[in-house]
Formats: C-alpha cells, structure tokens, sequence
C-alpha cells in the first residue's frame, strides 16, 4: 500500500486514520494537525510529543509530502512565482502578490491544466491533466508562507483561487481546502479571506454559496452571449441569463459584491460599445468589475488593448455609476500571467 500524505487528510480523515489505522486516542489528531499545519513538520521525528514507537511506525503508513519547488522567480514589483513539482512530477505555479497594505495575497491553483479550453488562457491551450488534492491545494500556501517567514517578509493575508485550472471542476478538495484553511489550530486563515475565480458554472456556485466560504470573482470577459461563446466557448455553454440568474441569488452580507473579471483583448472586446453593453448587463447588480489588459504571450492569439482604451473603457464604467479598477498587471518579466511559466518550461 502506498503511505497516504497526511496534508492530503481534512481533520475529520485525520481523526479516523489516528484512532482507526494507528489505534491511538482521539487527542493525538490535534497534536499531528498542529506539527503539520502550523509547524511545518515535514518528518515524523519533528513530532517530538508523540511516543518514539508511533514516530517510528508511522512512515510506514504515511508521509508529509510538500510540493516541491523547482524554480522561484522574483519579480521585480515583489511578486514572486513558485514552480512546483507534484510528487507525480506534474508542475504547477502559484503567485505571491503584494498588495498595498504590505501583507500578500496569494494566488492558488486547483488543477494540473484545464478543461475549460478559453481561447486566451495559456493554461486552457494545455488540456486538463488531473484535479488537485487537498493537500497539493495547500502545500502551495505551506511553500509560500515558508518562504516569506524565512525571507523576513510580510504575511499572507488574502487568497484568490486564480491559478491554474477551474476551481469549481474540483469542488470537493477546493471546498474541503477551504474548511480546512479556516482551521484555528491549523492554517488558521481567518474567515471569507478567500475569492474562487471562476467561468461560473451554476450548481457549484449555489455550493459554494450555501457554504458561506468564499466569494466568488466571474470571468465574464464578455458582455455578451454571442461574444461570450466566441471566446470562451466551453464556459458559454452556461447561457448568460443562466449565469446571471445564479449569482443574483448568492448569499452575501451588506457591503459584499460580486466581482466581475473583464478581460480586454485588443479589437475584440474593448470597444465603447462592449463598455455600453457591459453596463447595461451589470448595472443594478451588486457588484465590482476588475479590468484586465491582456497580457500576450508567445504566439498568443490576441493583442493586448490600447492602454488609452483601457482607460475610456474604465472611464465609461464609473461614468454609469459601477465601480471599476483597471488590475495592476505584476510580474510581466516573470511570466507571471496563467500558465505562462509552465508553459515556457515545458517547451
Ligand atoms: N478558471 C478560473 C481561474 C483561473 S484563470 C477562471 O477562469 O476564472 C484566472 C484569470 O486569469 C481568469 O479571469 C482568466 O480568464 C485570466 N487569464 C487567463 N489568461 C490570461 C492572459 N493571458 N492574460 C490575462 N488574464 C488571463
């Protein structure tokens, strides 16, 4: 039998495995919880308030296996993105941001590719290997929150499941990572400081919103059903109305929105017009919208926008009463842009 990764365990599994695998009582799951969630325990014998006899049977029937990082690049503006190689050698990037405040905001990714196929998406372009697990999830918040404390850098604050792959596609280890981040004696991330970006697919939305466990950021990227299906036509296959009529019944709490990821492509969907259409969409809807200039890669099959037009597009928002905020675009010489740096390892 294969040892199992503990990371990969939610505290309820954990709990199982200690007092069914190992015939140990129930206390011993917090003190294992700890060593690996707030102690960075990567070795059983680190464990030093569990019996020599149980540190020494444990490998046999388990491991702490953390992604393991093969490239670190940092960024000029202080964002940093880490390669990480899964244990099966899948790779995959998260991104530390910092953000205004001087704490950082880390992006996560939920899948080895993505089956979502947007035209745009350098990930997309690179099909759907294989979900995530809860602790490969995770392990990615280990690695970064290792990385800063040793730096002497700032915390992380804020999550956004913006990285590779659908986040919804892998609803059960997304939300059980969730949970699992909220742990006290755990990771210990305080509540609702996670947003899941997603194309929007309904009946994981209703999920996550009954959930109470994060908000949800929409890669709406058109104003429009026709548009919409032209540039990500997997996603469009949830018609427009649909998608809407599922976010205008997310349970939020008075100052909550909605945020709506508006990706610009250069002539094709950042004209006035689309502005025009995009407010009359989202107008008294509660909600935020987050421009985002195309960041053109290699071959890529778009041209990033004007910035001038970025600017009248943002303009015309505010214009009509929405907020609107053109994304900061980091780490552009570290191809920090989806799937950018596996893409180019991998060539
Ligand atoms: N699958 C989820 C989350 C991952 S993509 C989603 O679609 O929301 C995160 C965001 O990056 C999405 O809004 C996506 O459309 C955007 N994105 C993908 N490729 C991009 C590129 N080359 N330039 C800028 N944004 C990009």
């Amino acid at each position: 039998m294969q040892p199992i990764n503990l990371l990969d365990l939610t505290y309820d599994a954990l709990e199982a495995f200690v007092v069914e695998t190992l015939g140990q009582p129930r206390f011993r799951t917090d003190q294992i919880w700890r060593w690996l969630w707030q102690k960075d325990a990567r070795s059983f014998q680190d464990m030093t308030n569990l019996s020599k006899d149980l540190r020494s049977r444990l490998p046999e029937l388990a491991r702490v296996h953390w992604p393991e990082v093969t490239e670190t690049h940092r960024s000029q503006d202080g964002t940093v993105k880490f390669l990480l190689q899964l244990h099966d050698g899948c790779l995959v990037e998260t991104v530390l941001i910092p953000s205004v405040q001087g704490r950082y905001t880390q992006c996560l990714s939920t899948q080895v590719g993505c089956a979502m196929a947007c035209t745009f998406c350098n990930t997309g372009q690179m099909g759907f290997e294989r979900n995530m697990t809860h602790g490969e999830i995770l392990g990615q918040i280990l690695v970064g929150r290792r990385f800063l404390l040793d730096q002497g850098l700032p915390e992380l604050r804020n999550f956004v499941f913006m990285g590779m792959g659908e986040p919804l596609n892998n609803l059960e280890a997304l939300m059980n990572a969730l949970r699992s981040m909220n742990s006290d004696t755990g990771l210990n991330i305080s509540w609702r400081r996670a947003t899941v970006s997603t194309v929007g697919l309904p009946k994981q939305l209703d999920i996550l919103g009954a959930s109470e466990l994060a908000l949800p950021a929409i890669s709406l990227h058109a104003p429009t059903q026709e548009l919409r299906a032209q540039i990500m036509p997997k996603a469009a296959r949830v018609p427009l109305d649909e998608l809407m009529a599922c976010l205008d019944r997310f349970p939020m709490r008075p100052r909550e929105r909605i945020t709506f990821e508006y990706l610009l492509l250069g002539g094709v969907n950042d004209s006035l017009e689309h502005a025009r259409q995009l407010a009359k969409l989202l107008s008294n809807r509660r909600c935020k919208v987050n421009l985002i200039a195309y960041n053109a890669t290699d071959d890529a099959p778009y041209s990033a926008p004007d910035r001038d037009q970025v600017e009248r597009f943002e303009k015309y928002l505010w214009d009509q009463g929405m907020t609107a905020t053109i994304r900061r675009s980091m780490g552009a010489d570290i191809k920090a842009a989806c799937g950018q740096l596996k893409a180019q390892t991998i060539k």
